[in-house]
Order: structure tokens, then sequence, then C-alpha cells
């Protein structure tokens, strides 16, 4: 594998949040040339250029690009494409994206002499960084929705090189498997199915007489053990960590809460991702300005989970200076 078909190009990298950031490092480490992309008074213009960037306007940023890496929020894709980025970048030109929501549920009906492509590092922007700085990477997910130059795949791969991805694994996938897959997992397991399961938990304790202290350490706090036994060993490395009476408490209690129905509901999440219901309802929610978004999470903040929370983790000392290096799943962001 190699950058060689990027070699000449110019790269303009819209976005310099987790994936921006990481990938105009990466990319511009990997010897390629590099453009940032940003509103002269956003949040990131200043960290940019401070780390040496050429940094322009979105649409002064397209100009002259070669290949355009879409790496602003999802929901900010529609509108920065038709403003900056249809009418500027030049024909056979390839437009990349980290996740395939705004192509696959046509948020964004792309121009249809450009190559439309996708890498999407399976880690967040710090990992997809320090990966690279060690010598090493994190694997990526790539696709090809649209070739018009014949070498959109070629694009694609010296992409995944230029950050690193191609020094673990790459796994080719389609924008609509990508799409798919990326919502159920934040929704059904990882951002919903564990923040209710531990609500639930919490909630059951507490309802029981038991203090919230004691029950935020039992179902909450702990999960993070479990997962990362999971992480490294999967779930055969969690069951040789715990003990006898806790593995047998999993394996006939586990089955009895994630029930038939449990699946069955899943499935009902999976239907609404696949039909388009969740993106329809979704994108009217961003465009009439969050009002059940905002509800549900300040429901989320006022639970009682977080009122302890705070005041226990406030004692975790370990826990104190730097943030923990926020593993979310892909917002896919950990979780994107
Ligand atoms: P982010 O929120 O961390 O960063 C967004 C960046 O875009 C910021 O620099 C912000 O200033 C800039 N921005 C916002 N509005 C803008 C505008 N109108 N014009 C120009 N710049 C603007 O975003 P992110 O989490 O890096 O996500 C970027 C893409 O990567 C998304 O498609 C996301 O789904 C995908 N993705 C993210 C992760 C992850 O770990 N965060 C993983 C895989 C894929
Ligand atoms: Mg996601």
């Amino acid at each position: 594998m190699s950058t060689t078909i990027l070699a000449s190009s110019r790269i303009a990298v819209l976005g310099y949040g987790s994936q921006g950031r990481a990938h105009a490092q990466n990319l511009r480490d990997s010897g390629l040339d590099v453009v940032v992309g940003l509103r002269k008074n956003g949040p990131s213009w200043q960290k940019a250029k401070a780390e040496g960037f050429a940094v322009a306007e979105p649409a002064e940023a397209v100009k002259g690009a070669d290949l355009v890496a879409v790496l602003v929020p999802d929901m900010v894709q529609p509108a920065l494409y038709e403003q900056a980025i249809a009418p500027n970048l030049k024909p056979n030109g390839a437009l990349l994206f980290a996740h395939g929501f705004n192509i696959h549920f046509k948020q964004i009906a792309p121009r249809a002499d450009i190559d439309v492509i996708m890498v999407a590092p399976k880690g967040p922007g710090a990992l997809v960084r320090t990966e690279y700085e060690r010598g090493r990477g994190v694997p990526d997910i790539w696709a090809v929705h649209q070739d018009v130059s014949d070498h959109a795949e070629d694009k694609a791969l010296a992409y995944a090189d230029g950050i690193g991805g191609a020094r673990a694994m790459l796994i080719k996938t389609t924008f609509k498997e990508e799409t798919e897959t990326d919502l159920f997992g934040e929704q059904a397991v990882l951002c919903g199915g564990a923040s209710s399961l531990v609500q639930a938990g919490f909630e059951t304790l507490v309802e029981a007489g038991y203090q919230p202290e004691i029950a935020y350490y039992e179902v909450f706090h702990e999960l993070k053990l479990i997962v990362d036994l999971f992480y490294e060993g999967g779930i055969a490395k969690m069951l040789k960590y715990v003990s006898e009476t806790a593995q047998y408490g999993d394996f006939v209690s586990g089955p009895r809460v994630i029930d038939a129905g449990v699946k069955a509901r899943m499935k009902d999440v999976l239907t609404d991702i696949q039909n388009g219901t969740f993106a329809r309802n979704w994108t009217a929610e961003y465009k009439a300005g969050l009002p059940n978004y905002n509800k549900f999470k300040q429901a989320d903040l006022d639970h009682p989970l977080e009122q302890v929370g705070a005041k226990l983790r406030a004692r975790m000392t370990w826990l104190q200076g730097d943030a923990p290096v926020a593993a979310a799943p892909q917002k896919k962001q950990a979780v994107g």
C-alpha cells in the first residue's frame, strides 16, 4: 500500500476536531500536502494555525484541492457541501467522509463528476494520532460510493495509508453497511443500551432501599473493569478474571434481563434505521432546533445517578488532572 496516488495532490481537511486534527497531522507527517478548511471566527482556526497548517475558509480550501475530507459534524455537512464544496471542487476530485450518514440517507446529493469515498477510523481522533506517532495505526473501514476517475479505490486506500490505518488493518465496507451498523451500535448497545442498562440497575437497587453511593459503585463504576476485559481479551478474559460466583450469576441471570424481548426491540431499532425513520426524525429534530434532544439530555443529566456520581468522582483522585481520553465509541466519536 502507498500514498503514491496522492503524492502530488492537495488535500483539504474541513474541520479540525477529533478526526480532522488527527487526519491533518498524520497526512502531513506522511508527506502529503494538507490545507485545513475552517470558519475564520470558529473555535479551531487559531489552533490549526498554531500547529503550523495553512488554514483557509472552507470554500477557499476546496478550490485547488484534489481531495476534500469532510470532517465537520454530520449535521453541518449538507450546508457546507452546498455552500463551499459543490461550487468549488474540481471535476474528478474526491469527496471523502469518515461516516456515511449524509450520503446514504441522501442529505447530500454529490455532483456526478466527483469520486465519493469513505475512510472511517475505528477509534477516536486522539488515538488515531497517538498510534500514528508510535509508528502504528488504528484500523480503518473504507468504501467507494461513486467512482468517476477510475481511481476512487486507490485514493481511499492511499488516504487510509496516509493516516496510518493501513499499518493496522483495512476492512472494505459500503456506505450503507457502515452507516446502518454504526447507528445501530451506538443506539442499541453502546450509548443508548449501556446508559439505559446502568440507569435501570441503579434505580432497581435504590428503589429497594440500598444507598445510592453503593449502587453507583456496583452497577456503574465497575462497568469499566468489565469493559476493559472485553476490549483486551473478549468475554473469555472477563470470565477468567471474575469469580466463579460472578460467572454463575452471569450465566443464569444475564439472559433473564437481556431476553428475547430485548432482542426483538433491537430488531425494531434496526428496522427504523434501515427504512430511514431514524434519519428522518433526527434531521427534523435538528432543523427544529433540538427541542426533544435538549429535553432528553436534561433528563439524563438530572438522573440521580449523575448527582451521586459527581460527588463520588470528586474523591477519585486518579480522575483529577488530565481528563481521561474519552474512548467514546464512535459518536461514533469514540462512538460516533
Ligand atoms: P468534531 O465535532 O470533533 O469536530 C468538528 C470540527 O468542525 C471542529 O473543528 C469545528 O470547529 C468544525 N466545524 C463545525 N462547523 C463547521 C463549519 N460550518 N465549517 C467549518 N468547520 C466547522 O467532529 P468529529 O467527531 O471529528 O466528526 C467528524 C466526522 O468524523 C463526522 O462525520 C463523524 O461522524 C466522523 N467520525 C468521528 C469519529 C470520532 O471518533 N470522533 C470516529 C469516526 C468517524
Ligand atoms: Mg455513530
